[in-house]
């Protein structure tokens, strides 16, 4: 009987101390962009942080791989948007409209918590009266309720903009292009951990003044073939718009986060030549940080512990 006694609070503390080891997590939903591939759904990052979880941008299918991480479309506390690109947005409305249903998978009690730049907001509003009738006809019809389908919308400049529970949420502003502005990252601080996402950018110097010292940095990256860049002027306007491997290499050396992670792969080819590989990402980066790096899956997650960040998922 003390035997028994003794195993099961030995399994008990143990799942304690696996409860707080994981109190820190992040999750890649999406690693892709525009491609419409089942491989890799649009860019969409979930971290769970102590009692908070927390979206990163909302792409193609961030609903499924929501649903895929056990998370309740309707239980998440606030989506963060970097920019307002289509792949990193398109999936809001089925999230927030799936969420919303009287359902195992949804249920959500409370309005929608949406911080993005400059015209989220307006996005937002424009959004509730594209899909009016469906909220007047679910309202009436299912008894769903209209409060819960609300959407409260705030447009964020750099900083803090999120602090809840000991979570807090940086914004980070980026250079994704001249025109393409305003567009930012995001750092998530808790419990003496850190984790940045970088959003869309070119090299940023910013960037890596707020990731120097992070445990985790997710960072998207653009490549081509040179023969393709040479003679096309839309892969060169692509690539011009993003980080390159070998540029991504210095900010990893630089910033020397614990761990870097690539998301959001734009990776470009054409019919005569095609985009590169993951290997191909992988050896140029090499010419330029030796570090610790991962190359991310859609599902793979990671825990960020006080000794660093192990993979955990995938
Ligand atoms: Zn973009
Ligand atoms: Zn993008």
């Amino acid at each position: 009987m003390k035997n028994l006694l003794a195993i099961l609070m030995t399994a008990v503390f143990s799942i304690a101390a696996q409860a707080q080891q994981n109190d820190f997590k992040v999750t890649l939903l999406g690693t892709g962009s525009p491609p419409p591939v089942l491989k890799r759904f649009g860019p969409a990052v979930l971290v769970q942080a102590g009692r908070e979880t927390l979206l990163i941008d909302c792409g193609r299918g961030c609903t499924q791989r929501l649903f895929q991480s056990n998370v309740k479309l309707g239980g998440f506390d606030a989506l963060f948007i970097t920019h307002l690109h289509s792949d990193h947005i398109v999936g809001i409305p089925d999230l927030w409209l799936t969420g919303w249903l009287d359902s195992p998978f949804g249920s959500r009690t409370q309005p929608m918590r949406v911080v993005g730049p400059a015209g989220t907001k307006a996005m937002m509003e424009n959004m509730q009266k594209t899909f009016q009738w469906d909220i007047d006809t679910r309202v009436a019809d299912q008894n769903l309720s209209r409060a819960a389908v609300g959407i409260n919308a705030t447009d964020m400049g750099a900083g803090v903009v999120y602090e809840r529970n000991g979570v807090t949420v940086s914004a980070i502003e980026v250079d994704h292009g001249d025109l393409i502005k305003p567009a930012f990252g995001f750092r998530v601080d808790y419990d003496g951990r850190s984790v940045v996402v970088s959003g869309d950018t070119r090299f940023s110097e910013n960037l890596i003044k707020h990731a120097t010292g992070v445990d985790l940095l997710v960072h998207q990256v653009a490549m081509a073939k040179d023969e393709l860049l040479a003679r096309s002027e839309r892969v060169r306007i692509i690539l011009a718009h993003h980080t390159r491997p070998q540029e991504a290499g210095s900010v990893f050396a630089r910033a020397k986060p614990k761990l870097a992670v690539y998301y959001h792969f734009v990776l470009q080819g054409d019919q005569s030549v095609p985009a590169p590989t993951e290997k191909d990402v992988e050896d140029a980066t090499r010419t330029t940080y030796g570090g610790p790096l991962i190359l991310g899956e859609d599902l793979m997650a990671f825990a960020i512990e006080k000794d660093g960040v192990r993979q955990i998922g995938k």
